[in-house]
């Protein structure tokens, strides 16, 4: 076995298996993610293929893969309808591949772009699997942040279950000093922005009501073009007043849940537990039947 080849999930049908590839499904600021078959049990899952450092970076390469190893180690063990499961990982060369329970509707902005702004029953059902994924992450013990709710990051299966992806591994990088982060900004709180220390759950909560605006209007939130450039971005949503704006075709409740989320003080805004039982989710949760 080659040195730095293992696996996470060895209990998994995928320890020590061999694969085949598949067409390649997306690409990533990370690299690439691609489609694969289980040779053996014939299950199809998807591969995230990153780069990694060939090692000349000496021990911060070390750290760096240590954090990593830990950060997929958790997301092993994160069970859930709304999440993406991970199903282990494994390093090859100066390659990690990352295997994934794979979700054949794609992600939920390319979803929008499809189809294009959910209505009203589809973006109740919607938000409440998002919150709901988000919930069990955030009541884990420790909590598990996301850090990078979008809806690039939201993958959708063909009966319309949304599932969490991407979330902690290697999200580390600061706003200011990563372009991997560049495409975020708009789902970003104020104060990830600022970068006060110890920001957490509550940024989460900001990012969750953007998404749900994004699906309102299949637009980014603040509004596609709303700014020149990232300067720009960065200096509005951290230092001006203002909040992203909520369509006028939304309902009350809709208007509401959006509302409480993107309050620019965190301390103002709910925990994922606080908005199960909002009026705007309520009934699909109690529908879908699972809280945790
Ligand atoms: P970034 O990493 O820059 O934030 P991203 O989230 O689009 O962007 P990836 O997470 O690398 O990038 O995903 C690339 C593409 O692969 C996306 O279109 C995504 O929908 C798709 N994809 C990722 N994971 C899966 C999966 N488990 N099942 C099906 N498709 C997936």
């Amino acid at each position: 076995m080659h040195p730095w080849l293992c696996s996470v999930k060895p209990a998994s049908p995928l320890g020590g298996f061999a694969w085949v590839k598949g067409s390649t499904i997306g690409v990533g600021s990370h690299g690439c993610v691609f489609k694969a078959l289980d040779k053996t049990t014939g299950k199809i899952f998807a591969v995230k293929q990153g780069i990694l450092d060939d090692g000349n970076g000496g021990g911060e390469d070390q750290k760096y893969r240590e954090r990593l190893e830990a950060e997929l180690t958790i997301c092993k063990d994160l069970i859930h309808d709304n999440i993406v499961e991970t199903l282990g990982f494994e390093y090859a060369e100066n390659h990690l591949y990352i295997y994934l329970e794979y979700v054949p509707g794609g992600s939920m902005s390319k979803v929008l772009h499809e189809f294009g702004a959910l209505n009203n029953n589809l973006l109740t059902n919607s938000t409440a699997g998002v919150l709901q994924g988000l919930n069990y992450l955030h009541t884990r013990d420790p909590p598990v942040v996301h850090r990078d709710i979008k809806g690039a990051n939201i993958l959708v299966s063909l009966d319309f279950t949304v599932k969490l992806s991407d979330f902690g591994c290697s999200k580390r990088s600061s706003v200011t000093t990563s372009f991997t982060t560049i495409g975020s900004i708009p789902w970003m709180a104020p104060e990830v922005i600022q970068q006060v220390d110890g920001y957490g759950r509550k940024a989460d909560i900001w990012s969750l009501g953007c998404v749900v605006l994004e699906m309102a209007t299949a637009e980014k939130p603040w509004g596609n073009g709303a700014f020149e450039n990232v300067m720009a971005a960065l200096r509005h949503i951290s230092m001006t007043e203002e909040v992203p704006p909520i369509p006028a075709s939304m309902d009350d409740a809709g208007r509401s849940f959006v509302r409480s989320c993107l309050k620019r003080n965190a301390d103002e805004r709910p925990m994922s537990w606080d908005l199960l039982s909002h009026s705007f989710v309520k009934d699909a949760i109690s529908e879908l039947g699972r809280t945790f």
